[in-house]
């Protein structure tokens, strides 16, 4: 049979122990930290989670150098945890993400009762580090911070998230049929600001590895 094109590689994410994670679907969660809600002008009592997606070929790994984003004037970290599905709806590992947004676009988009995905799923939006297996890490205790030009941004346990990571699943499970290979962006605290070309971002998650990205000095 002829082919039409070329087919990108599959997408994966290293894992620490040196395997390759082959990603299938990115689900994102939004407002799951009360104080973020509360940043955004939202009501975290009043405010359900709710699910969007990103499509897999915006990971990027760590260390990355990324091009600074086209059509946005407000370009913004969301440093958050990663869930990987395993088999049979287990949770494989976790890492350290980001959930890069056009905050601009997305403000546009609320305003106007329209859909957020190109401020959400667009080009190298979805930086995510090596997955730790959940075999090797208990994340109770744990906690996240995002560091913008190595300046703290965002401070928080991973136990302010209003639906937990099993609730999140239990949630999510309702909607779609998970399966292996699914990685879950669980939500940002608050503290969540501007980027700009040339600055680098880091998210550190106690026991995983730390996220390190940094975008290209000159817009495209
Ligand atoms: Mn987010």
């Amino acid at each position: 049979m002829t082919k039409l094109h070329n087919a990108p590689h599959p997408v994966t994410i290293p894992t620490t122990d040196g395997r390759a994670f082959p990603v299938r679907r990115v689900y994102c969660v939004g407002r799951n930290y009360a104080d973020h809600v509360a940043e955004m002008g939202g009501n975290p009592k009043t405010s359900a989670p709710l699910f969007f997606t990103k499509s897999r070929e915006t990971i990027v790994a760590n260390g990355a150098v990324i091009p600074f984003p086209t059509m946005t004037e407000n370009l913004h970290y969301e440093g958050e945890l990663v869930v990987a599905i395993g088999a049979g709806n287990a949770i494989f590992g976790y890492g350290c993400g980001l959930d890069m947004t056009r905050r601009d676009l997305q403000a546009a988009a609320k305003a106007g009762g329209k859909a957020w995905d190109m401020a959400k799923n667009f080009d190298h939006s979805a930086p995510i580090g090596a997955l730790t297996p959940a075999t090797k890490i208990d994340l109770a205790g744990a906690a996240l911070e995002t560091r913008l030009n190595g300046k703290m941004v965002q401070s928080a346990p991973l136990s302010h998230m209003i639906w937990s990571v099993e609730n999140i699943i239990k949630s999510l499970s309702g909607f779609v049929t998970l399966a292996p290979g699914d990685i879950i962006l669980t939500g940002t605290p608050a503290g969540v600001g501007q980027v700009q070309p040339g600055d680098e971002i880091s998210v550190s998650i106690t026991g995983l590895e730390t996220l390190s990205v940094s975008y290209a000095t000159s817009t495209p």
